[in-house]
């Protein structure tokens, strides 16, 4: 199992390019870091709609013959960690479907928290699932709505959903982008010449040449097309809450992420760390690479010169085969390696974003007291992870995190650190500029859940069934 926590998806969507589709698989690739099991493309020339999905890496799911296969000016694309619903291909979208408002492909990031029971209640009245995926709740709302328009149907459907949804949708003639009234994950909207795009993050928008314009709002519908651009809020305000994740740890650090930089966001939560938990070190060395941005903060802050004390291989695929007994299990060593040179006889702090079970820590930091250190150091960049999220984020079982069973003292044992800390809950919301206008989820850290989970649902009965153990 993965000692990372890990986000569900990334969406990306065009209109009003010629090579859409091929745009559409370029910022899928900047987008890769959101989900690596599965890649889908939905393409519409203005009659019809063509769909191309595969599981694996976008660089495996598409290549210039199938490329040529989603013709038109328009596309949505979608990369997928498996989290809600199983790992298969049925559950890889976009997903399409034809009904009575015509024919519309989806792609969503986030999680429903109400679908298990809307499904239920769907399925009593005789709909058909094709997926065990939360997303396909919605088209059916979706399709049995007796609106007689596409936008009318929509807002009726997104209406009866509550939870975290960043949605990307293409009928064939829109472009149609919904973030829900809480804001939980990104979604920003760019253009390209008279092209708009849609997506997760602007490291999507660099990549293909565009240029950032704004956020989709938080509660807000655009609906794209022959018309131009159109903005409708329908569905009301709520609270913020922004996955203060996103900057500890998901989004690319050259993505800007609730109208902020993701890497000045890094920084910052490095140097509140080194101001509230300094340790007497001769180094700082990141964690490879969710670890960078606050390590070289922690180190402009304490005036401790960072250096590079453990390498990252970045071919490792998600498996690899074991030597036989008798030899040493290869673990963690695949992935990082120690800089003797740079370690041996120090004082280490090594600076990481968070621990989920602790295991992976533990052998960093035995493979940085192998390689000679003096003592070693742990800080994160993010208070303790004690619970699980419901809002489209993979998290183990409450018991597999150790924060939710242990005292920082006691990890601070399991991982055989010399020192362990934390950043405070008050320091990380400092760190991102958490304000009015810029309000934060920090559920997983905190236990205050900003949408409440009634009833176990069936994209997230895993979590559900992991959070009571
Ligand atoms: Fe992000 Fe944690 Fe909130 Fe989930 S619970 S949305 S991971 S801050």
């Amino acid at each position: 199992m993965p000692d990372k926590l890990h986000e569900e998806c990334g969406v990306f969507g065009i209109y009003g390019q010629p090579e859409a589709a091929t745009m559409a698989y370029l910022g899928l690739y900047a987008l890769q870091h959101r989900g690596q099991e599965s890649a889908g493309i939905a393409t519409s020339d203005g009659v019809k709609l063509q769909v191309s999905r595969s599981m694996g890496y976008v660089a495996d799911s598409f290549d210039a013959a199938t490329l040529a296969s989603l013709p038109g000016g328009t596309a949505i694309g979608h990369v997928r960690y498996s989290t809600a619903g199983e790992s298969r291909l049925q559950n890889a979208q976009p997903f399409v479907i034809d009904c009575v408002h015509g024919e519309i492909a989806i792609c969503h990031n986030g999680n429903l928290v109400n679908a298990q029971e809307l499904r239920d209640e769907l399925v009593r009245q005789g709909s058909i699932f094709q997926t065990t995926s939360d997303t396909e709740v919605l088209l059916h709302l979706y399709a049995r709505s007796k609106a007689a328009s596409v936008e009318a149907a929509l807002v009726e459907s997104v209406s009866q959903v509550r939870g975290a949804f960043s949605l990307v949708l293409l009928t064939k003639d829109l472009l149609i982008a919904v973030r829900d009234p809480h804001g939980f994950r990104p979604l920003a909207l760019g253009r390209l010449g008279d092209a708009f795009i849609v997506c997760s993050e602007t490291c999507a928008l660099d990549l293909i040449g565009a240029t950032y314009e704004r956020d989709v709002e938080p509660g807000e519908v655009l609906l794209i097309g022959a018309h131009g651009m159109r903005s409708i809020k329908p569905f009301g305000t709520a609270r913020l809450a922004h996955c203060v994740f996103e900057h500890v740890y998901f989004a690319r650090p050259d993505s800007l992420v609730f109208g902020r930089t993701v890497l000045e966001s890094r920084l910052q939560l490095g140097r509140q760390l080194a101001r509230e938990a300094p340790a007497d070190a001769d180094v700082v060395c990141p964690v490879p690479d969710s670890g960078m941005g606050a390590a070289l903060g922690f180190a402009r802050e304490s005036g401790l010169p960072f250096e590079w004390g453990l390498i990252r291989n970045h071919y490792v695929g998600r498996t690899f085969i074991q030597p036989r007994q008798g030899q040493r299990s290869v673990g963690v060593k695949i992935k990082l390696n120690p800089v003797r040179q740079v370690i041996e006889g120090r004082r280490v702090v090594l600076i990481d974003d968070s621990i989920v079970r602790g295991t992976t820590s533990r052998k960093i930091v035995r493979m940085v007291r192998d390689a000679g250190a003096r003592e070693v150091h742990m800080r994160i960049s993010s208070p303790p992870t004690t619970g699980p999220c419901y809002y489209g984020i993979d998290t183990p079982l409450r018991s597999e995190l150790i924060a939710s069973s242990h005292s920082v003292d006691e990890i601070r044992r399991f991982i055989e650190a010399d020192s362990l800390a934390y950043l405070s809950h008050e320091g990380l919301l400092a760190a991102v500029g958490d304000d009015a206008d810029r309000r934060h989820c920090t559920a997983c850290f905190s236990g205050r859940y900003p949408v409440a989970v009634t009833v176990p649902d069936a994209s997230q009965l895993r979590l559900f069934e992991k959070a009571r153990a």
